[in-house]
């Protein structure tokens, strides 16, 4: 089919068959199908959206539009993905959990996205630590260690490049069929057979209802069984930031205290829950995720033995304005801060400051005084102090009463 046929055929508004999808997706990737056709057919599908085996077939065709990888016989080869929250670093705690618990982990992860911030920028804060590994040390590194966390290659799932920028240009993003696409021909292409999906719901992420939330993770489990992985997924709370650190170095920190079996309480019982393992809780507390972690960190280049990088951010406290209970802690608001003190980047090419960040000293639903810290800033000499603190400001609320505070995992679907 050419491009011509396969626009005329999107837009009678029929099903339209595998080869057909493949076709477009093959196109896109070979450049046979120019960007103004690619971005015509994106358009027809986020307007009339695309049906579960259409999505199937998008998915499957954007997965094999580059290599995907083939592991040796062994044990459950098993991965996460998040939709992104602000505090989100399970991975950095799942995947090495995971491995101390016999499984193999091909983590394939990606840098931070406006507010939220990303498993790789994170890791990158570890002096030494290499996310670039080549196909060689994967396989080394999964058969010694039984993790690893790293970048997407070029090699794998490069339709998914070309789809997303068009949709970014073409303000295509938000189509469920095309999100469900995007991140199962990444997931897909690791060559999993197990994948478990935080789909984040609330201010802090990309979608920001609980019906929205829903509707996309259970399309993503339909699809990711449609092409035979056992894929399940939680529907958790992003309208408040998860643990108490954001930012890069900080949630290294936290997160190296969760694998030590300590670690604030909703960050532990998210990741519980995400294990899905009845031995998740021993492996925390008996140390073995911790050494899996160290093992991975020496595997990939980075030292734990040195400082952070970029410590010795200054610090600023927002305190509390008056006596009562914390009633909002908006993510949104938390995550910006962070961002624009440095933790985040605007543009791909930009570089990031990992030692700033944000402590939260408060958390939703906490009794406070007057004058307590509710958060403290680490700032880069001043650099965005006053929009960071304002934002934090707002984005906190006491009142006299106590609010109830809603559940972290909202519902699992499986
Ligand atoms: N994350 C992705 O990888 N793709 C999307 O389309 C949206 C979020």
């Amino acid at each position: 089919m050419n491009a011509d046929d396969l626009l005329y055929a999107m837009r009678s508004g029929d099903e339209q068959p595998d080869e057909a999808i493949a076709a477009f997706v093959t196109g896109v990737s070979d450049g046979s199908i120019s960007r103004p056709q690619a971005a015509a057919w994106l358009a027809w599908a986020f307007e009339r959206g695309l049906s579960d085996r259409e999505t199937v077939a998008l998915t499957r065709a954007m997965t094999h539009s580059g290599d995907v990888l083939q592991w040796a016989e062994g044990s459950t080869l098993i991965d996460k993905h998040s939709t992104g929250g602000v505090g989100d670093k399970v991975s950095l705690i799942l995947a090495p959990l995971w491995a101390a618990l016999g499984m193999r982990v091909p983590m394939i992860s990606g840098r931070g996205l406006g507010h939220t911030g990303g498993t790789l920028d994170k890791l990158e804060a570890i002096p030494g630590f290499r996310t670039d590994l080549e196909e060689e040390d994967l396989r080394r590194i999964l058969a010694d260690v039984g993790c690893f966390i790293t970048g997407q290659t070029r090699a794998l799932a490069p339709a998914d490049r070309v789809l997303y920028g068009l949709r970014n240009e073409t303000c295509t993003v938000e189509s469920i069929p095309l999100i469900v696409g995007s991140i199962l021909s990444k997931k897909l292409a690791e060559g999993v057979e197990r994948l478990v999906l935080d789909v984040k719901t609330g201010s802090g992420a990309f979608m920001q209802t609980l019906d929205g939330s829903r509707e996309l993770a259970s399309a993503l489990v339909r699809v990711a069984q449609g092409y035979g992985v056992h894929c399940t997924a939680a529907i958790t709370a992003m309208d408040r930031p998860l643990g108490r650190a954001i930012g890069n170095g900080v949630e290294v920190e936290e997160s190296i205290a969760c694998l030590k079996g300590g670690g604030p309480p909703d960050l532990r019982e998210l990741v519980l829950a995400l294990s899905d393992h009845p031995d998740a809780e021993a492996a925390l507390d008996s140390g073995k995720a911790w050494e899996k972690f160290q093992a991975m960190v020496a595997a990939q280049g980075g030292s734990l033995d040195l400082e952070l990088r970029d410590p010795g951010a200054n610090r600023h406290e927002v305190v509390a304005p008056r006596s009562g209970f914390i009633t909002t802690v908006d993510a949104r608001s938390m995550g910006r801060a962070a961002f624009v003190l440095g933790a985040g980047r605007r543009r791909a090419e930009d570089g990031l400051d990992y030692g700033v960040g944000i402590w939260m000293g408060a958390v939703l639903g906490d009794e406070v005084r007057a004058g307590q810290t509710l958060a403290t800033l680490l700032h880069r000499d001043g650099h965005a102090l006053d929009e960071a603190t304002a934002l934090v400001e707002k984005g906190l609320q006491i009142s006299d009463a106590p609010v109830a505070v809603s559940p972290l995992v909202h519902d699992l679907i499986a």
